[in-house]
């Protein structure tokens, strides 16, 4: 029985540790949190990275809460004029993404990372490591034989510098309302120019039983948030309303400011993204973005491929096997992610011109229209390489 620790009980750190305590190897998870409790919003699960959840025995539980997604559309303010409609599924083969609460989420790998057997020490932050072992505060933790860096964007342990991306967004949940017309199925955005981007997500439950939810979002730059929250909330529902009509029953739930929780993001990506030892996996691997909705997705597959590494080779080769696994994946998606993004957010002028009158008009003919829904699904490139190839 091989020992793993693993530092993060977000998504990649639950789902490797269901998969690798599955696999019947003795894992322990270390994460900051008293109780594991996941900040934010809503995310969309694309059907790659469901089926890593019904791998995991996890799928039935996620598909239970969250809202099956088959449409992303957008609009520019000005003209009302479509600028996005991606449709997940044209071939009607039943692949949708689903949007979850990340409580839901977190929820559902938790449960079934316990069914698995994992070792969990909450409120145990990890601040570095010293050879197999993790340092929390002033105590080692005992050895492993491999150390797995799931801690997310803010990891410790991760040598990755990423790049701060000039918008970020808030973020908040609302119960559905039911004087909306937006249909509860789809992804609807707002676009005015690249500078403001609303949108709603409907999400489905937090829990069995609960409301149904949506999450709403709006982007800003990085640095605006102490500004938005000197505004009055009235004004920033009329800017967003006058924007987007069929947006106001939805901010008319946000209560306050506080509600609304911001998300600056950041991109890079680690060369290698295994050391002695250890192995990067998620956000402590590649940040980007969420504009593709794949960084939760990222995470589930890099957790699914460190699962067949371990199970493949000797260890010490693991991290190895996992990297060719997935880097062209990740290379791929990184690089569409930090074309795409300043086309949504950004201060440009020409870049959403370009989006509305050369990218949009391209995507709905061939071969845009048999790109751009694979694209979405996480699947325009093998997403784990077969073979798992020797270092
Ligand atoms: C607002 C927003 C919206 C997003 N929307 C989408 C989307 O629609 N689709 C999508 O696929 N992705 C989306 N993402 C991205 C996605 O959430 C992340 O890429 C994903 O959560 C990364 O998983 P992870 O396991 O690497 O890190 P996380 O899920 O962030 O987990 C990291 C864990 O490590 C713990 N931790 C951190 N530091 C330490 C430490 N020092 N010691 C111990 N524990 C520590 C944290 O408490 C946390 O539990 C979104 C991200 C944001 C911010």
């Amino acid at each position: 029985m091989t020992s793993i620790g693993i530092a993060g009980a977000g998504i990649g750190g639950l789902s490797a540790a269901t998969g690798l305590a599955q696999a019947g190897h003795a894992v322990t998870v270390f994460d900051q949190f008293e109780t594991a409790l996941p900040v934010g919003s809503g995310l969309v699960v694309q059907p790659v990275g469901l089926s890593v959840l019904d791998e995991l025995g996890a799928g039935d539980a996620a598909r239970a809460l969250g809202q099956a997604i088959v449409r992303m559309a957008g609009h520019e303010a000005a003209t009302g004029r479509q600028v996005l409609d991606v449709t997940y599924d044209p071939a009607g083969q039943g692949r949708v993404g689903l949007a979850m609460h990340r409580a839901a989420l977190h929820g559902v790998l938790l449960r079934a990372a316990e069914a698995a057997g994992v070792t969990f020490e909450l409120g145990a932050r990890v601040t570095g490591r010293d050879g197999q072992c993790f340092r929390i505060g002033n105590r080692m933790t005992g050895a492993f034989d491999l150390l797995v860096d799931a801690a997310g964007a803010g990891s410790p342990l991760s040598p990755l510098r990423a790049r701060p991306l000039p918008y970020g967004a808030i973020w908040g949940t609302v119960d559905w309302p039911e004087e909306t017309d937006l249909p509860g199925d789809e992804l609807r955005q707002c676009y005015r120019r690249a500078a403001h981007m609303i949108g709603v997500l409907p999400i489905g439950r937090q829990v069995a039983g609960g409301p149904r939810q949506a999450a709403v979002f709006w982007s800003m730059p990085r640095d605006h948030h102490a500004a938005w929250c000197a505004m009055p909330m009235e004004r920033w529902r009329d800017q967003a309303t006058a924007l987007w009509p069929a947006v106001a029953p939805f901010l008319a739930r946000v209560e306050h400011h506080g509600a609304m929780t911001m998300a600056r993001y950041s991109h890079g990506t680690l060369g290698r993204p295994h050391g002695d030892g250890i192995v990067h996996i998620g956000d402590a691997w590649h940040r980007a973005s969420p504009q593709l909705g794949q960084g939760a997705n990222m995470a589930l597959l890099d957790a699914a491929a460190l699962v067949r590494a371990v199970a493949a080779g000797p260890l010490s080769e693991a991290g190895h096997r996992m990297h060719n696994a997935r880097r062209l994946h990740v290379r791929a998606y990184q690089a569409v992610s930090a074309a795409f993004t300043p086309m949504y957010q950004s201060d440009s002028r020409l870049l959403p011109v370009l989006r509305d009158r050369v990218l949009f008009p391209v995507s709905q003919i061939w071969p845009g229209t048999r790109i751009l829904p694979p694209l979405v699904r996480g699947s325009v490139l093998p997403p784990i390489l077969a073979g798992l190839g020797s270092p």
